[in-house]
């Protein structure tokens, strides 16, 4: 078996060692562990060992594997990201059963998703997916669009917009990774600036181009095949 505690130190390490490099605190690199396809046991050793934030992007699956954390012994609960395609019939479930959001690509979903949390709850935190590469196959808001949404998503009263989630195409060049993530963190800040904003979260980067990300911003990382081996 896929030894998950020692998946997971050694990428605390490279977290610490990018974040070193980037003259940046490894404090505020939130590691989150992307579980789709992964077996029960594998979850609860990742939870056992103190992972504390899981990415899920089925919805069906998702629930089954936040239902096997709480049923377990462990204390320390974790927190669950939603971070796949989202369908509108799909929000109710969303809002009830996760702390983050990462996927928000259009205002219906984000307005569904705020008249559907409950109060009780707290805000859903939330991130706008943007299309960085413009690519016919993927999710996400246009670039060109970003401003809009995001003024829209931030008025309203469920939910806390908090930034910015991309998905670039792969490239296997470290200097063509990371400018694409430094799009995505001038894209914020110039958000933040023309609109006084205060989004503090760039979601980005995966098991490929983590260290790029973290050279450019990230503030959480997706990450579930160099923790969790491969999927089935
Ligand atoms: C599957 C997935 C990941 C994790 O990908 P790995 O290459 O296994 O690290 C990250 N983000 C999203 C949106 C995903 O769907």
């Amino acid at each position: 078996m896929h030894r998950i505690n020692d998946s997971l130190s050694q990428l605390k390490k490279q977290i610490q060692a990018s974040a070193a490099r980037a003259g940046r605190n490894a404090k505020d690199i939130t590691l989150l562990g992307v579980s789709k396809k992964q077996s029960d046991d594998k979850i609860i050793a990742a939870i056992e060992a103190g992972l504390e934030d899981f990415g899920e992007n089925y919805l069906q699956e998702s629930l089954s594997h936040i239902e096997l954390a709480q049923s377990s012994t462990v204390v320390n609960k974790p927190k669950w990201h939603f971070i796949g395609p989202i369908q509108s019939n799909k929000t109710r479930a969303i809002a009830e059963n996760f702390a983050w959001v990462h996927s928000v690509d259009r205002l219906k979903i984000a307005q569904r998703l705020s008249e559907q949390r409950s109060e009780a709850l707290g805000k859903l935190q939330v991130c706008l997916q943007v299309n960085i590469d413009g690519e016919a196959s993927k999710a996400g808001a246009s670039k060109n669009e970003v401003a809009e949404l995001c003024l829209s998503i931030n008025q309203l009263p469920h939910l806390q917009l908090r930034g910015l989630m991309i998905i670039p195409r792969a490239r296997n060049n470290y200097d063509e990774q990371r400018q694409v993530f430094a799009q995505a963190r001038e894209l914020m800040q110039k958000i933040n600036r023309d609109h006084k904003l205060t989004m503090d979260t760039l979601s980005m980067g995966m098991s490929a181009d983590m260290d790029a990300a973290i050279a450019e911003g990230a503030t959480i990382v997706r990450i579930g095949s160099a923790l969790f081996g491969a999927r089935s």
